[in-house]
């Protein structure tokens, strides 16, 4: 009973939001974000136009942007709504806007503020390594409110249009389609790209510097295309290739693509690669011209469906997003090039799980954090990537494809937490999976197993005693291989659910030696003894 009620309260906490202050009275539906740019400063002149819904009777609402102080961040000169100014305070960080009396529940409105600074983040502007002046938007997880004036968080996602204003000789890349390019004056060019799909502020960017622009064909009428510095133009393109091939098989694995096109653009994010909805930012040193990123374009490819377009609703849960991501990289292996090339990345997945959580044990759901950088750990990606292997061995592979499919058709462009990708596996499987849930993602520690065997010349079968380390019991299936001198190995399932399991396993010869989990399906500290 204690221990029933204990993981009813477990799941529970999964609904105990992060700390960002939630607005459930608008909703944002679009921004306009026109930006101006230049060569002589850093300084951005910004103007934002924010369609919103009000859904209750408020005076005011707030947004994130990062404030002026020193040299950097962002002041607001005005706010309007249509031709009239708006009182607001900009305080903490946040823009506070109040409304007029006569903006009532079931209005939509539209607020446009002018701003301008220098970012203190979110907008990099640095040179890249080939010295040339560039201008590229890292948001992740909460950045965006350095440049763009926004509710900064996933749960509230929106359309949005970039207007970039900038000095002629700059390509501009954003989200969604090109829809203007225009010469405004021999020194300003304006570029407008507009996406028509609800997307999270941490993926809506610009980028701007001097690229090498190739349309590299296209997917299910998708254009992929290839964004390099000019001076690595054949490396870039070439290293690049792979995205087509990957966009292809996730599109069939599965279901259609997000967004109106597949960018896949080189840039200073310092990240490895960073996912940005539609136009892909990897690091510049990316390019070598020696194919070597094939694994970080399928990565960062997998995000547009998990974690750009299905986003987590809480920062807690963003294995949604890398688990995924860390998995389908595997699965595109997997089916591309051959089920040993998913075992070798299971593996190697599997140790460093293994070492991380021995020296920072907590669970894939941490909700102790609230400094969201510090989400980034393998618990989230390669852990949780094995949490989605485990359970396509728990459901087989037929109900999870499709239980992923259903999952993807479900969110899509909207928000989900872990209970509600559970309760799609729940009802693609028809299994119940609160335990396996719980034990995966809650819990701090990987199940460890001390297992013992000997051969009973009598019993004509090996006796094995299995043991877990005192600590939780998990419920797992543990395949054992018996190795003899001749012919194939045979493998036996142990089902586990106790903290001591003895079992004999059938052989009519003494085994030369036993194998744990030959096929790569659990993830487990073991220790097996003679
Ligand atoms: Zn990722």
């Amino acid at each position: 009973m204690l221990h029933r009620i204990l993981i009813l309260l477990l799941i529970a906490s999964q609904a105990v939001a992060d700390n960002y202050p939630r607005n459930e009275s608008i909703d944002i539906k679009k921004y306009i974000f026109r930006v101006e740019l230049n060569d002589t400063t850093n300084r951005i002149a910004g103007q934002a136009t924010i369609m919103l819904a009000v859904k209750n009777a408020i005076r005011d609402f707030e947004l994130d942007l990062v404030q002026q102080q020193q040299d950097k961040g962002m002041t607001v000169s005005e706010v309007r709504l249509g031709s009239r100014q708006l009182i607001f305070s900009h305080r903490n960080n946040r823009l506070k806007i109040l409304l007029p009396a006569e903006v009532s529940p079931g209005n939509e409105i539209v607020v446009s503020i002018r701003y301008t600074g220098i970012p203190r983040d979110g907008l990099i502007i640095s040179k890249n390594k080939f010295g040339d002046r560039t201008f590229f938007g890292d948001n992740w997880p909460d950045r965006a409110r350095n440049w763009l004036p926004a509710i900064d968080h996933p749960y509230d996602k929106a359309k949005v249009e970039f207007i970039v204003v900038a000095p002629p000789h700059y390509d501009v890349v954003a989200n969604g389609t090109k829809v203007e390019q225009s010469f405004i004056s021999s020194k300003q060019k304006l570029t407008h790209w507009r996406e028509d799909v609800d997307i999270p502020t941490k993926v809506m960017v610009i980028g701007v510097a001097r690229f090498a622009i190739q349309h590299a064909g296209t997917v299910n009428n998708i254009p992929v295309e290839s964004w390099v510095y000019p001076q690595n133009k054949e490396a870039g393109f070439s290293d690049y290739q792979p995205a087509a091939k990957v966009l292809d098989f996730f599109n069939r694995v599965i279901g259609p693509y997000p967004y109106e096109k597949l960018a896949n653009v080189q840039s200073t994010t310092i990240y490895g690669g960073m996912e940005n909805a539609s136009n892909i930012f990897y690091y510049e040193n990316s390019v070598t011209g020696k194919g070597a990123v094939e694994n970080l374009i399928a990565h960062e490819i997998a995000h547009q469906w998990f974690g750009n377009s299905a986003s987590e609703k809480d920062w807690h849960h963003v294995w949604l997003s890398e688990g995924f991501a860390t998995y389908f990289t595997h699965v595109y292996n997997e089916f591309t090039y051959g089920t040993d090339k998913l075992k070798e990345g299971l593996v190697a997945d599997r140790a460093t799980v293994i070492q991380y959580c021995s020296r920072s044990p907590a669970s894939v759901i941490d909700t102790r954090i609230t400094d969201y950088p510090k989400l980034l750990s393998p618990h989230v990606y390669q852990r949780a990537g094995w949490v989605l292997h485990m359970l396509r061995q728990e459901v087989g592979d037929e109900a999870f494809f499709a239980g992923i499919r259903n999952y993807y058709t479900r969110f899509r462009n909207a928000n989900a937490l872990t209970s509600d990708f559970r309760q799609v596996m729940e009802e693609s499987s028809g299994k119940p999976l609160g335990t396996f849930f719980n034990q995966w993602l809650e819990e701090e520690k990987l199940p460890e197993l001390s297992v013992q065997w000997s051969y009973s010349q009598a019993a004509k079968g090996v006796l094995l005693t299995i043991e877990q380390v005192p600590g939780r019991v998990f419920e797992l299936s543990l395949e054992i291989a018996l190795h003899t001198e001749k012919g194939e190995p045979v493998i036996h399932t142990v089902k586990i659910n106790q903290k001591s399991t003895k079992i004999t396993l059938p052989a009519d010869l003494k085994p030369v030696k036993l194998e744990l989990d030959p096929q790569v399906k659990l993830l487990f500290k073991g220790n097996l003894r003679n």
